[in-house]
């Protein structure tokens, strides 16, 4: 099938590659000239595992291409996803100014007898797929369309592994002629499709983020219970994982949750139930035990270390997990501010981030990166674990502790064996275990 994807970023990108490796011919609209320039010189914007070999092999097979031209991608589509960004805007509600532009900007483009499926890939709230067609027909009185909602669920760091092989997927439709199109396009995928109205498609994104996210508020609320009462939470979450019920995924205690999804779409889900009339009280006490895990780390670095002024800190991850170039509204950002506003000295090592979080002006001023793990770690008075690459799991700590000035390690998210990292002769810190 001939397919479009507006925004080629983390979803509209790999999804584009994916749609493409499984034999359909892709347009990736993009309005960033730059992205567009470095696709068209075989350079990938984003860190995605597998992402590159997939994107160069499909541009040489000529099922894959780049442009900054709606008018080019829907003029050769039968099918024009959505994937620009939803940011929340300071009430916590969605930012929809991107997805309202591109309805206009297709319709300026739709010519009259070409019919088009359009399908909102972007998470947005319930109902923003009736504006979208409203939109649509309110700037082109013949276009001929349906507007289909198809939520993705990939996640950064696996994104093609999940685009390849996804547990489901959700496609809500009034139309059976949009359906069924959609049906062929993910044919190929053979994965379980749920055909939904558009309002529980859209709903399904915000209320499965929000229950991941509720999950990982979940352990880390009992992390702290542990951390009063001397258990260890990784052996609770296994105890409770192990039920087929509930499943052990998502129930790692840590820093909380971070990145570009998960804070932004509790806090849509707020909004948008706020503003439906049906306040949904639990997910702000998901938020509310989010942002206090942060603050009980630091208050344990603080009790270590006494004083923060002029400690020299070394911290391990600046993305908002492993695998990813992704810093958005990055947990580890977050407490290197804290630590830095205390007068901390940081530097800092990540594997993939730090050109972004530089990019992005996301560092204070004063925080040195460096060139290794290893060598983040000279001088220090303590390290700090924020981001659990394999990378650091795998580091010689013997070599480490050499390193450091004294040695002391807080594990945010419970990557090392406290009893490995005491042989080593550490005194070591994790979230809600002793
Ligand atoms: P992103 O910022 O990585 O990419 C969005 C792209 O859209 C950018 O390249 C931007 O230049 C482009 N863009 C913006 N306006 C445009 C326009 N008018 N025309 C053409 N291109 C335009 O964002 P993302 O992470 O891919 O997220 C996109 C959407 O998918 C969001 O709604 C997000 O919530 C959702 N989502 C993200 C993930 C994830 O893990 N990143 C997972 C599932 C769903």
């Amino acid at each position: 099938m001939d397919l479009c994807i507006i925004g080629s970023g983390y979803v509209g990108l790999v999804s584009g590659a994916c749609f493409a490796e499984v034999g359909h011919t892709v347009i990736c609209v993009d309005n960033d000239q730059r992205k567009v320039d470095m696709l068209h010189r075989g350079e990938i914007p984003i860190y995605e595992p597998g992402l590159e070999e997939l994107v160069l092999r499909n541009v040489a097979a000529k099922r894959l291409r780049f442009t900054n031209s709606i008018e080019e991608g829907v003029d050769h589509s039968q099918v024009v996803f959505i994937a620009v960004p939803t940011p929340p805007q300071a009430d916590g509600s969605v930012d929809l100014t991107y997805i309202e532009r591109v309805a206009r900007e297709i319709a300026g483009v739709l010519k009259p007898g070409q019919y088009r499926v359009v399908v909102d890939k972007s998470t947005v709230p319930v109902k923003t797929g009736e504006k979208v067609e409203a939109t649509i027909r309110r700037y082109n009185r013949e276009a001929e369309l349906d507007v289909v909602s198809n939520p993705e669920f990939l996640r950064e760091g696996c994104a093609v592994p999940d685009l390849m092989h996804p547990d489901r997927i959700v496609i809500g439709s009034s139309s059976q002629r949009a359906t069924d199109l959609m049906k062929r396009v993910y044919e190929p995928f053979q994965a379980p499709i749920l055909v939904t109205d558009v309002n529980s498609a859209e709903l399904i994104k915000h209320a499965a983020n929000s229950f991941l996210s509720l999950k990982i508020s979940y352990i880390n609320a009992v992390s702290a219970i542990c951390e009063a009462s001397g258990a260890d939470v990784e052996m609770v979450a296994d105890g409770i994982g192990m039920d087929r019920r509930i499943g052990r995924n998502f129930l790692n205690a840590g820093l909380g949750y971070g990145g570009s999804c998960f804070p932004k779409d509790v806090k849509a889900f707020i909004a948008i139930s706020d503003e439906l009339g049906v306040p949904f009280h639990l997910l702000k006490e998901v938020e509310n035990i989010n942002a206090g895990q942060l603050e009980r780390f630091l208050k344990k670095v603080r009790e270590a270390l006494w004083v923060l002024r002029e400690k020299r800190i070394c911290v391990w991850g600046l993305t908002f997990k492993p695998d990813t170039d992704d810093v958005r509204n990055s947990v580890a950002i977050d407490l290197i501010q804290h630590l830095v506003k205390e007068g901390a000295h940081v530097t800092a090592y990540d594997p993939k981030g730090m050109s972004k979080a530089v990019e992005h002006h996301l560092l204070p001023a004063g925080v040195k990166l460096t060139h290794s793990a290893l060598e983040a770690t000279e001088g220090a008075e303590a390290l700090i674990l924020a981001t659990e690459w394999k990378e650091f799991a795998n580091q010689d700590f013997s070599k480490v502790k050499e390193a450091m000035h004294t040695p002391l390690i807080f594990d945010g998210r419970n990557l090392f064996n406290p009893k490995t990292m005491r042989e080593f002769g550490f005194t070591y810190h994790g979230v809600g275990r002793p």
